[in-house]
């Protein structure tokens, strides 16, 4: 059984998805760490991500890797576990820049089905239940307004001691929502039967309450 979880920045996906995957005894899959060791790959190499005929060139020597270690998923870059370095802001701006070229989506787009086919996978993303996984069983669409996950996210970085605006972060995510919905191939949208919720106003149990209980009527 598959389940596909999609939504912008800052939903709460992948906290989310984590839980229900220890709790359903599924494989938790995080597609957007593979975009962004993708695009780590071309920061650190020297090759602007917004060239999009230097980064098409490079796609193909480039290998990504996902390993589990006690149910923590690791994604490894040419064998290097770049797991912590690829959730710097700058990373995912700039996974949300190659993740508009057709050479990067079809290369990881295998990764992810190869990955559907042998286990039970609650995966995340933007375009899993409508591009990567169109039958799985269980769709959800999970957002919050971008107020909301400004301030999650703000929390996240002041609990780290990292200075940091809320309008400008709030602005970062309607920026990268803007981008991620209206590139040409695999948009961010909700697949038609998906369950949309809103996670603004609900706890984490409350959300993790109401996913569980979609994929066990889908079981
Ligand atoms: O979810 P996360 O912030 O890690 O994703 C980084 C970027 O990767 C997204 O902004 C999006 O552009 C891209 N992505 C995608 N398709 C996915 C997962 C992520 O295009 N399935």
């Amino acid at each position: 059984m598959n389940i596909a979880i999609d939504g912008p920045a800052g939903a709460g996906k992948s906290s989310i998805a984590k839980l229900v995957a220890k709790d359903l005894d599924f494989i938790y899959v995080d597609t957007g760490a593979m975009f962004r060791a993708m695009a780590y790959f071309f920061l650190t190499n020297g090759v602007d991500p917004r060239d999009e005929e230097a980064v098409s060139s490079k796609c193909a020597g480039i290998r990504i890797r996902i390993e589990y270690a006690e149910g923590v998923q690791h994604i490894y870059l040419n064998d290097e576990d770049v797991s912590t370095e690829i959730r710097q802001e700058e990373v995912g701006k700039n996974a949300s820049v190659i993740a508009s070229y057709p050479v990067i989506r079809t290369k990881l787009l295998e990764l992810q089905r190869a990955m559907a086919a042998e286990h039970d996978v609650i995966m995340d993303g933007r375009d899993i239940g409508t591009v990567v996984l169109p039958d799985a069983e269980a769709k959800i669409f999970l957002t919050a307004s971008s107020r909301v996950r400004a301030e999650r996210r703000y929390k996240e970085l002041r609990e780290k001691g990292v200075d940091c605006d809320l309008d400008q972060i709030e602005e970062d995510i309607i920026e990268r929502d803007r981008q991620d919905m209206n590139r040409e191939i695999a948009p961010l949208k909700q697949a038609e039967d998906a369950v949309f919720v809103d996670t603004s106003y609900m706890s984490i149990e409350e959300v993790v309450k109401t996913i569980r209980e979609i994929a066990e009527a889908k079981r």
